[in-house]
C-alpha cells in the first residue's frame, strides 16, 4: 500500500512541488542521483568505471512537449560525445525512457520517439557504446517492443528490460532469447494492476527465475538488475548451468543502493554495471525509489518535518 501510494505521489504536481522546494531533501536526493549536470555524471562515471561498468540515465519522463523531447535527445548526444571525448565509450553506455523522448506525445508519439532513440543510436556508436531502452508502465509494453525491434534492425545492440512482475514476461523473454539480444530483467517499479501483474512478492520472485532460466539458457546477453542478493546467487548457478562464461551476463545495480555489495559482486570479478540517473527531473525516479525500501520513506519524513 506504502509502495502504491509513493508511486502515486511520483505522478502528482503538488507533491512535487513540495519536494523539490524542500532544501533539505538534497542529501537524501543527492543518494541516488548523481547530480544535475553532464559534468557531474561524467565525474560519477568515472569514479565508478575503477571496478564497475556504467548506464546514465538522463532524468525525464512522459512528456507532452515535442521541444522537451528534442531537447532530451540533444542533451543524450552531449553526453555521448563526452564519454567519447573522456575514453569511458568502453565502460559507460546510456539508458533511455521512450517517455522522455516523445512516446507519450499525442500525435506520431511512437514515430517521434523512434526517430529521436534512433539518433542517440547513431550517437553511442560514433562513441563505441550502446543504448538500453527502459521499460515503463504495462501501457507502453508492446510499444516499446516494437520501437526496441525496429531500432535493433539498424543498431543489433540495443537492448531493452523486461519486468518480471508482469505476467507476459516469461513469453517475452522467449521471445527476446535470441542471438544478439540484451535484456535487462528487472522485478518491476510500477503499479500495475493485477490483471497484468503478479502483486504478491513471493510470485514476483518465483516469475524472475523462470524468466532468467529462459534467458540463460538463450542465445541473448542476459542483464540481471536486482538489489535481491538471493536472486543474484540463482542467476550465478544458473550461468553456470548453461556454461556461460562471466562475460556471457551482467549484473546490474541502482546508483545510490547496496553500493558495498556492488563492490564484492565486481571484486570476484563479475561484470556489474551501475544504473546512474542525473539531471534536474529527478522527482518521480525518485519517489520510486523511496517506495522500494521503507527505512529510505523514514529518511525522506524526517527530512520534510524539519522544512
Ligand atoms: P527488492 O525485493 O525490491 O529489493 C531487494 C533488496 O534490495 C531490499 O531488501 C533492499 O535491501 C534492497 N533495495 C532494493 N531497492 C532499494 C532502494 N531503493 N533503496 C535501498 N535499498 C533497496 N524498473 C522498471 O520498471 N523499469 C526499468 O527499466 C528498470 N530499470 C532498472 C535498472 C536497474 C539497473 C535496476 C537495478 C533496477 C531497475 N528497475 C526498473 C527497478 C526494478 O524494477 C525494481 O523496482 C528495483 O530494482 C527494486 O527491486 P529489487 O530487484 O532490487 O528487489
Amino acid at each position: 500500500m506504502l509502495r502504491s501510494a509513493l508511486i502515486a505521489a511520483s505522478r502528482s504536481a503538488a507533491c512535487r512541488s513540495v519536494v523539490e522546494r524542500t532544501p533539505v531533501m538534497r542529501p537524501i536526493v543527492s543518494r541516488f542521483v548523481a547530480g544535475s549536470t553532464v559534468d557531474d555524471a561524467v565525474r560519477v562515471a568515472r569514479e565508478l568505471a575503477v571496478d564497475r561498468l556504467i548506464s546514465l540515465d538522463h532524468l525525464g519522463e512522459d512528456t507532452v512537449d515535442r521541444s522537451q523531447a528534442e531537447q532530451t535527445t540533444e542533451a543524450y548526444r552531449v553526453l555521448l560525445a563526452r564519454l567519447a571525448a573522456e575514453g569511458l565509450g568502453e565502460r559507460a553506455e546510456v539508458s533511455v525512457k521512450l517517455s522522455a523522448l516523445g512516446q507519450a506525445l499525442p500525435v506520431d508519439g511512437e514515430k517521434i520517439a523512434l526517430e529521436h532513440t534512433r539518433r542517440i543510436c547513431e550517437a553511442a556508436a560514433a562513441a563505441g557504446t550502446t543504448v538500453t531502452v527502459d521499460m515503463e508502465d504495462h501501457t507502453t509494453t508492446d510499444s516499446t517492443l516494437a520501437t526496441v525491434r525496429a531500432l535493433r534492425a539498424d543498431f543489433p545492440s540495443t537492448g531493452t528490460v523486461l519486468q518480471a512482475y508482469l505476467k507476459r514476461t516469461e513469453a517475452d523473454c522467449a521471445d527476446f532469447a535470441g542471438p544478439g539480444s540484451r535484456i535487462r530483467l528487472c522485478k518491476g517499479a510500477y503499479d500495475e494492476p493485477s490483471s497484468v501483474a503478479y502483486r504478491d512478492k513471493s510470485e514476483v520472485d518465483k516469475s524472475y527465475v523462470r524468466c532468467l532460466k529462459v534467458l540463460m539458457a538463450g542465445q541473448g546477453y542476459p542483464m540481471v538488475a536486482t538489489h535481491d542478493t538471493r536472486l543474484i546467487a540463482v542467476a550465478e548457478e544458473l550461468a553456470g548451468n548453461a556454461r556461460r562464461s562471466r562475460g556471457e551476463y551482467e549484473l546490474q545495480m541502482l546508483y545510490g543502493v547496496r553500493p558495498r555489495v556492488q563492490q564484492e559482486l565486481a571484486g570476484r570479478g563479475l561484470r556489474m554495471r551501475v544504473y546512474v540517473p542525473y539531471g534536474t527531473e529527478w522527482y518521480p525516479y525518485f519517489m520510486r525509489r523511496l517506495g522500494e525500501r521503507p527505512a529510505n520513506l523514514v529518511f525522506f519524513l524526517r527530512a520534510l518535518a524539519r522544512r
